[in-house]
């Protein structure tokens, strides 16, 4: 056990170096490690002579944290990754938006890897068609024509959006990383990956929102009634006037905190996770198994 603090009760295996001038300590925890998947305690060092079977540091048990305990949302356990295991991984997600954390697989490489760039693509690239429907509907309703030319300002604004999506995706991976080092967390590219990807739904509720939104402005000017001569200083009449920019703005606001308060969760919930072994569930013996 190295790392461990002189009174014993940090026993992670860490890696300590200073930052020059901020006097701030940050830790890399040893990706192979197995630890408590509740406080990260170094369960992998408590030896062959370790009867009881719950982490001596929180209580949590020990089975609760080997490597591959996690059983993966649907679309990491079922076999094919066609649209219906991505359509029950959001709906997961949806349902139990802090139970499925303790399902989730980290996903460092191969087959889970690449499931959760397709979950994350296929997510952002369905968050584009709430917004394509808002397009053809103004281009409707506003009788535009020629289609030909509606075309030529649509296409580069859903491709825009699209990017937009997936640069907020790795923006998010490098902050949640960086912020997981400076608390001593274990977030490895994996985990983020696997938790961006399953998150990623916010962006489906943002796109949805800011279609929606857009309608929804529209009726409340038509409620209010817009055009009438607005005294100065009419707060109301502003958001009458702005209504079809402010909902959609505000309604992309809302997917993206969903977005965000999901990631939080899922690095909270996430933040020791074990890899999963090549051979896929580990059994207790892996406590038996000095580290090099
Ligand atoms: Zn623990």
């Amino acid at each position: 056990m190295n790392g461990a603090g002189e009174d014993g009760r940090d026993a992670r295996p860490t890696e300590m170096w200073k930052l020059e001038g901020t006097g701030m300590a940050r830790e890399r925890i040893d990706p192979d490690a197995v630890l408590c998947e509740g406080c990260g305690y170094e369960i992998g060092g408590l030896g062959e002579g370790y009867a009881a079977n719950a982490c001596p540091e929180c209580g949590r048990a020990l089975a609760d944290s080997m490597p591959g305990h996690r059983k993966g949302s649907p679309l990491q356990r079922e076999p094919g990754r066609g649209p219906g295991a991505i359509c029950r991984t959001w709906w997961r997600v949806v349902r139990h938006p802090w139970r499925v954390w303790d399902e989730v697989q980290p996903a460092e490489s191969g087959e889970l890897a690449s499931r959760a760039r397709v979950l994350r693509l296929c997510t952002n690239a369905m968050a584009v068609l709430p917004v394509l429907a808002l397009l053809v509907s103004v281009v409707y309703a506003e009788s535009i024509t020629p289609v030909a030319a509606a075309l030529r300002w649509m296409v580069p604004l859903l491709a825009g959006f699209f990017v937009l999506l997936e640069v907020l995706c790795r923006i998010e991976s490098i902050g949640i990383r960086t912020i997981g080092r400076q608390r001593g967390w274990r977030v490895t590219p994996g985990v983020a990956r696997a938790v961006i990807a399953h998150a990623s739904v916010g962006w489906l509720l943002a796109a949805v929102l800011i279609a929606g939104g857009f309608w929804l402005g529209r009726w409340f000017q038509g409620l209010v009634g817009v055009g009438r001569p607005l005294p100065a200083g009419d707060w109301l009449g502003a958001i009458v006037e702005t209504a079809p920019l402010l909902f959609p703005a505000v309604g992309f606001l809302i997917g993206m905190l969903v977005f965000e308060a999901l990631v939080y969760v899922g690095v909270r919930r996430m933040r020791f996770v074990n890899r999963v072994p090549a051979g896929g569930e580990a059994d207790l013996a892996v406590l038996d198994e000095p580290r090099p």
